[in-house]
């Protein structure tokens, strides 16, 4: 329970103007006499002030009786107390009052208290002025001024009036039948006047639809009266079109007795802060989707440039230098993880010819079939495909030892031999000769690419359209052959010159080609 005691300041803390002056008398009579006469405070004889006042005598047996009740307080606490004991007044707010009574029975000196009452209903907060007297006979009297300081009613204003919202509450008006027909305003704040341009007052006087018609046009008054029947509570946001500009309304309605209260709130600052943010979002969600298209664009350029720096554009295939570059790299690897790496090399046999019979289209047409069969027959992403010359081919095979790829080599051998390309002179066959290096761990890329040139030399030299292997230390062997290459040509056989070695001489003589030639 809120109390509180003063014994200074009484003069200026107190509120009621009737504490104010009967403090002001017991003051003047203790200037003339230590003990003041109760006579000069008898209710008996002061007039309408005695409706606020207490009377509070000891017992024998150390009680006090209350011997005078204000009427006033009869009405606020609903009882009187004239006659009864103070010390059966339970509850807190009894031991506040003993406590008082006491004070000031050993002090002799008056007190100002302020409490709140849960007693008395509408009354908030009670102010009281507590005097030290004494009877004729000497005996000590006390005198009590209650006055309440604020009723809740005012209260309640005071929290209306403070709020931001508009806020009424609304009893409804019905018919003989019991329909509600209107509503009669019983509680309005500032706000909610100044939303309707009139005066609390005027509100509190006029029929809720008079004052507002908009309300039934709007349909809003069926929901609010729904409200008060279903007892369900109500909330939304509704646009509201002013002189100046539309403003975001947010109404909560909720059931109030035999009615309702609705509290508006003005949320369009809220509501465009919103707006603007979704609109923000979007804007960036639009940004970020073109700046996803354009990455998309320069990725595929990008692509399309590698593309353009690492393939021959006639066949797809790589071209010599993302051929040699990707040979290094297999190379780097097997160095390191110590796994095999095998090359082989491949020219087309007779090519000319093909050239000089079905043109160079014919020609085109061969090569592009050749880079398709040799990549089918290859692992994608691991084994690499690369034209190094006009007709001549490399293929780098990583973890592929020398039998695997004898195997590999042979089945494209026979792949190629079997796949004659369509044209309308007639289908274009052809065939291929192999060549097979595997590395063997400490030479030279060069070397490698020169020891499969070597074999594939071997090959021609042999017949064309066939395998041969490259064992190391000048040792080849011509593994497999698939008989004579499908296409003789008419002319003399002009001798095969490998393309791998740029810049070295053509080896043409059968010794110079039984080993493996050396690079530089
Ligand atoms: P061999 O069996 O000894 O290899 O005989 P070959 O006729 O294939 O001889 P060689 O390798 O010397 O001839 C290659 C020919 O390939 C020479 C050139 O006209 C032709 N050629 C080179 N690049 C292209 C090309 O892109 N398209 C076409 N159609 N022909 C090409
Ligand atoms: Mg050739
Ligand atoms: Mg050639």
């Amino acid at each position: 329970m809120y109390r509180e005691m003063f014994d200074k300041g009484i003069e200026w803390r107190a509120h009621a103007h009737s504490i104010r002056r009967l403090y002001g008398n017991w003051l003047a009579l203790r200037e003339q006499a230590r003990a003041v006469p109760f006579s000069e405070f008898d209710p008996a004889t002061l007039g309408p002030i005695a409706d606020d006042m207490i009377v509070f005598r000891p017992t024998a047996d150390g009680d006090m009786i209350y011997s005078h009740y204000g009427r006033a307080l009869v009405e606020r606490v609903g009882t009187d107390m004239t006659g009864r004991l103070s010390s059966r007044i339970l509850e807190t707010v009894g031991a506040f009052f003993r406590e008082c009574n006491n004070r000031v029975l050993v002090t002799d000196e008056p007190l100002l208290t302020l409490h709140r009452s849960a007693i008395a209903g509408q009354v908030h907060l009670w102010e009281r002025l507590v005097l030290p007297c004494r009877d004729a006979s000497g005996e000590p009297v006390i005198v009590i001024i209650a006055k309440p300081r604020q009723f809740r009613d005012d209260l309640l204003a005071a929290v209306l009036d403070a709020s931001l919202d508009a806020i009424v509450a609304v009893r409804l008006v019905r018919d003989d039948a019991g329909l509600p027909v209107d509503g009669e305003f019983v509680a309005v704040n500032q706000r909610a006047a100044d939303w309707n341009g009139q005066t609390v007052e005027a509100m509190l006087q006029t029929p809720v639809l008079t004052l507002c018609p908009g309300l039934a046009e709007s349909g809003l008054w069926t929901r609010f009266v729904d409200v008060a029947l279903t007892r369900q509570p109500l909330q939304l946001v509704t646009r509201y079109a002013c002189a100046d500009a539309d403003r975001w309304i947010e109404i909560a309605c909720v059931p109030f007795g035999d009615g309702f209260m609705v509290t508006k709130a003005d949320v369009t600052e809220r509501k465009n802060a919103e707006d603007a943010m979704r609109q923000t979002q979007a804007e960036y969600a639009q940004a970020n989707a073109a700046l996803k298209a354009e990455i998309q664009r320069r990725q595929a350029l990008e692509e399309e440039l590698s593309q353009l720096a690492t393939r021959d554009s006639l066949t797809g295939a790589l071209n010599r230098r993302a051929t040699t570059d990707g040979l290094r790299d297999a190379l780097a690897r097997s160095a390191r993880y110590a796994h095999p790496v095998s090359v082989i090399t491949m020219d087309l046999d007779h090519f000319k010819h093909i050239n000089d019979r079905f043109g160079h289209a014919g020609g085109d047409a061969v090569l592009r079939r050749t880079v398709g069969l040799l990549t089918h027959g290859l692992r994608e992403d691991v084994d690499l495909v690369g034209r190094f010359g006009g007709e001549e081919f490399v293929m780098v095979l990583p973890h592929v030892g020398v039998g695997e790829a004898v195997g590999v080599a042979s089945r494209m051998r026979e792949l190629l031999a079997g796949s004659p390309v369509e044209h309308e002179d007639g289908p274009i066959r052809f065939s291929g000769s192999f060549g097979i290096a595997a590395w063997d761990g400490r030479e030279t890329m060069d070397r490698l690419l020169s020891r499969a040139d070597a074999a594939l030399y071997r090959a021609k030299a042999a017949g064309r359209n066939r395998v041969a292997l490259d064992e190391g230390m000048g040792d080849i062997h011509v593994l497999e052959t698939g008989g004579e290459a499908p296409l003789q040509p008419s002319a003399d056989v002009p001798p095969f010159t490998p393309t791998t070695r740029q810049g070295t001489a053509p080896r043409r003589s059968r010794r110079a080609t039984a080993t493996a030639p050396r690079r530089p």
